[in-house]
């Protein structure tokens, strides 16, 4: 299955990626942890997108979709994929479109994480990750035993930078203003399902999964 999830900044993609590419045996592909991979590996790509990620912007849609372009051309994602924090402009998702009909393939849904301003700012204030296996806590609702250290793995917590309240701002308003069109584009090819990402975690795979198993997956 070619899955797209889409939703604000700390709607939960991360978080739900995780389980539903296992359930769909499908790779996990996030935009924002191969960006993140770049930078702290400083490669060139990381550079110039920690410039952009630092002021709570999107990286250039050239650079992005080039990136996304050589991910989707590795073998494990020859049968399907999940694709989390990309596309996130107009032009990233026509991109997608033509590149996937190269391939003679199409996206199958776009599953649309909705949730509103306030909770996302919760959520994103108190989120934490793992520097070891990359897993998703929240200090107030998904904290670990021992505070700052991973359950999963016992590597430490870190905090984003970008997740200062600042930055929190300016990503809010680029989603508003770049990202949320999508949704009508989606909306207009018959592929977009939202689902209420509000509640506990466990309730929101739930729902996704449900929403995926009414459109064949
Ligand atoms: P979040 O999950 O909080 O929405 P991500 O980890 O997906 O954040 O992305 C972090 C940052 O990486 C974004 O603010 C942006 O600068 C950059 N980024 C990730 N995906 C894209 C994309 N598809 N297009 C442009 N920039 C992106
Ligand atoms: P995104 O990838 O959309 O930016 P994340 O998956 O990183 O979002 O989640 C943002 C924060 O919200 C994390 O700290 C995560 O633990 C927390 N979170 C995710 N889903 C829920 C939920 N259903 N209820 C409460 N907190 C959540």
């Amino acid at each position: 299955m070619r899955l797209v999830l889409v939703g604000p900044p700390g709607a939960g993609k991360g978080t739900q990626a995780e389980f539903i590419a296992a359930h769909l045996s499908v790779p996990k592909i996030s935009t924002g942890d191969i960006f993140r991979a770049n930078v702290t590996q400083g490669t060139p790509l990381g550079v110039e997108a920690k410039r952009y990620m630092d002021a709570g912007k999107l990286v250039p849609d050239d650079v992005t979709i080039n990136m996304v372009r050589d991910r989707l051309a590795e073998p494990d994602a020859g049968e399907g994929f999940l694709l989390d924090g990309f596309p996130r402009t107009t032009p990233q998702a026509a991109e997608l479109d033509k590149l996937l009909a190269d391939l003679g393939s199409s996206l199958d849904l776009v599953l649309e994480l909705v949730v509103d301003d306030d909770e996302v700012i919760r959520r994103l204030s108190g989120r934490r990750t793992c520097r070891g296996c990359g897993k998703i806590w929240h200090v107030e609702f998904d904290a670990t035993t021992r505070e700052g250290i991973c359950d999963r793995c016992g590597a430490e917590l870190f905090q984003r930078d970008d997740d200062k309240p600042e930055t929190i701002a300016a990503r809010l308003r680029e989603y508003a203003e770049k990202t949320a069109p999508l949704v009508d584009y989606y909306g207009a090819q018959g592929k977009l399902v939202g689902i209420d990402a509000t509640g506990p975690v466990e309730d929101v795979t739930v729902r996704a999964i449900d929403a995926l198993r009414s459109y064949g997956g």
